[in-house]
């Protein structure tokens, strides 16, 4: 189990990741709602996700289909989930505590990336998201 936690420590929360699907995604609503280059996300196990503290402090930004969450006291980006969480649920990979055994696989929506940001060639780059991912 991964441990993440926000800026201000109000929330802490336990989740399986899912370490293959990990990205850098540079479409321009992460760019935004991270205010970085790019956010780095993983996808979890949603049926693993459980709150260790500070649910009720968590507020979402609705977005179709998902929402945008984050912590109402601090503003750390957590998480985009589905409204019940159980099928969709992807972690901004920053706010993992400890060893994290995740690490980006591709860059995606490189195609809207920053003009001034050059994300890295280690790793391949996608225009858009390929084929069977979310974002
Ligand atoms: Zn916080
Ligand atoms: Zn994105």
């Amino acid at each position: 189990m991964a441990k993440g936690r926000c800026l201000c420590g109000a929330i802490e929360f336990e989740v399986e990741l899912i370490p293959e699907m990990t990205f850098n995604c540079h479409c321009s609503r992460c760019r935004r709602s991270h205010g970085a280059a790019f956010a780095t996300q993983v996808f979890a196990k949603g049926d693993t996700f459980k709150f260790i503290k500070g649910e009720d402090k968590i507020s979402e930004f609705k977005e179709r289909p998902g929402v945008r969450a984050f912590c109402s006291e601090c503003g750390s980006r957590l998480m985009n989930y589905l409204p019940r969480k159980s099928r969709y649920l992807s972690i901004a990979l920053a706010c993992l505590d400890g060893e994290v055994d995740a690490k980006p696989v591709s860059n995606v929506y490189v195609g809207s990336k920053a003009s001034w940001f050059t994300p890295s060639e280690d790793i391949p780059s996608f225009d858009e998201l390929p084929k069977g991912m979310h974002d």
